[in-house]
């Protein structure tokens, strides 16, 4: 397993460079910034995915797919759209290579250049709002609510494994309604689906949130966002939703006729969550040991490892384990039994604290003995030796110890770091010592945001759905502000 992990303290960005290799997530390919997920790293994802899904088929929504590419002149419709867009784009052009001279291998055939370049999807609002042209004609088909789980490409110039990478897997939401209203809820509800997921499936408390113009997803109205607080003290956008008011529908002409029978364009929402949400997990939780994954997106939720000397040994452990791993697994827990004769239990135990396996049991000769085993908890790194009659009782009351624990332990560092200030010399200084959310008074133009951003780095992660109105002035142009923002410095 190679030499220990860097330690947080020293360097937190190597220390995640590192984790993510080591614990089997994900590596860098041989295109630039596109990753592989490694199968350990998929099977959180996959429970991510599962958690997700559910909470989306509950709320209403069907899966679909939509196409990868989508021609250049659909991406073009939507003014602001394009824009925003337009500088991260991969582009096909021709469709063909063919042998080259002697020595050149193969190149593009210049003849199979297509008429129309293909876009590689960087998102997929215009080509679904060109098919919810044909889908959508009366107040009878709608709400469309439609969910797609696909990759898409953003030529990302500063990538990093999880957080940001050229090539990411996410869901995309893409809802149609027959009023505006209609479309609010939706956007503000998948907000707080998000955040539900976040908080009790990953353990990982995030504020609920608008974001100001600038930091708008490109062609919104409004967009909601929850923001996530790393253990080095940066933000983390985790989720965005997004109010589309009627410009798809308008830019793609898709029209429904209402209930008196006038012609309407349709109100449109989009959301989405990447992979990104892998990194999240990871920075929120993992200390220098490695992992620490919560209970419930664990791959491995128990992992009972045996120590012994010769087969005839293993032979009497694996006699007691075997009916438990039945036992535990009856309890709908992952478990496996690591029986492999090829690698000592130190290694074992070090290889399961590095994946964040969240319990580990051990047994031995002695165990054997006294009819017991030692349970060791992951978060806390705590062990206890329980009778064998206990264990399923013990480890089910331990998923959700850890769960909560975990949990609460991302909360109290949250709340450690929202620092409330009340002029700039001291947001400058709080940025600095302690980073972390700093909540401050601004005047809502974007060139105070924008002067901001430029002096510190930090920019507004969110204004809080809950923040509270409050009389004061802003910290940079000392206008007057009726509500505090956050600010952080964030990935
Ligand atoms: P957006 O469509 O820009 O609102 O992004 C939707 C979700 O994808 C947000 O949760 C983003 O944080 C996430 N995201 C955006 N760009 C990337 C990227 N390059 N890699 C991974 N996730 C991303």
């Amino acid at each position: 397993m190679g030499k220990k992990l860097t330690k947080r303290a020293e360097d937190y960005s190597k220390w995640y460079n590192e984790l993510v290799v080591k614990a089997d997530l994900a590596e860098a390919s041989g295109v630039r910034g596109c990753m592989v997920i490694k199968p350990y790293g998929f099977a959180i994802w996959e429970k991510m995915q599962a958690g997700l899904d559910k909470m989306f088929k509950e709320t209403g929504h069907e899966n679909a797919y939509f196409p990868l590419f989508i021609p250049k002149s659909y991406l073009s419709k939507e003014a602001s759209h394009v824009e925003g867009f337009a500088k991260e784009c991969a582009v096909v052009t021709h469709y063909r290579l063919k042998n080259g001279e002697d020595g050149e291998g193969v190149v593009v055939d210049p003849e199979a250049r297509l008429e129309e370049e293909l876009i590689v999807r960087p998102t997929s609002e215009t080509i679904i709002w060109d098919t919810y042209r044909r889908w959508i004609q009366s107040y009878r088909d709608l709400p469309l609510l439609i969910n797609q789980w696909a990759n898409v490409v953003r030529w990302e110039m500063r990538t990093r494994l999880f957080l940001r990478t050229a090539e990411f897997l996410w869901q995309e939401g893409h809802t149609a309604h027959a009023t505006e209203a209609e479309a609010i809820a939706e956007a503000e509800q998948m907000m707080h689906v998000y955040a539900e997921f976040a908080e009790e499936h990953m353990a990982v408390p995030v504020i609920k949130g608008l974001k100001t113009a600038s930091e708008r997803f490109a062609g919104a109205v409004e967009t909601y966002c929850i923001e996530a607080l790393m253990q080095d003290g940066k933000a983390l956008q985790a989720g965005t939703s997004h109010f589309l008011g009627q410009n798809f529908a308008k830019a793609f002409d898709v029209k429904f006729a209402n209930k008196e029978g006038k012609q309407e364009h349709v109100w449109a929402t989009s959301w989405g969550v990447s992979t990104r949400l892998m990194g999240a997990l990871i920075m929120t939780h993992s200390d220098d040991n490695g992992l620490v994954l919560p209970p419930k997106l664990a791959p491995i939720q128990v992992v009972i490892v045996p120590i012994y000397k010769g087969m005839e040994q293993l032979d009497a452990i694996s006699e007691k384990v075997n009916p438990l791993v039945k036992e535990l697994r009856a309890q709908g827990l992952s478990v496996k039994y690591d029986n492999r004769d090829t690698h000592k239990p130190g290694f074992k135990f070090n290889e399961y604290e590095l994946k964040g396996v969240p319990v580990r049991i051990a047994i031995g000769q002695r165990d054997l003995e006294n009819g017991t085993y030692e349970i060791a908890r992951r978060d806390t790194l705590e062990k206890q030796t329980v009778a064998a009659d206990a264990v399923v009782d013990t480890v089910k009351g331990l998923m959700t110890e850890i769960q909560e624990n975990i949990y609460k332990k991302a909360l109290d560092h949250r709340a450690a770091h929202i620092t409330e200030v009340g002029d700039y010399d001291e947001f400058k200084k709080v940025l600095d010592e302690k980073g972390g959310f700093v909540s401050a008074h601004w005047d809502g133009t974007g060139e105070t945001e924008e002067k901001i951003k430029e002096e510190t780095k930090a920019t507004i992660r969110c204004i809080p759905i809950d923040a509270a109105e409050e009389q004061g002035s802003c910290i940079y142009s000392g206008k007057p502000s009726n509500k505090k923002v956050l600010f952080a410095k964030a990935y």
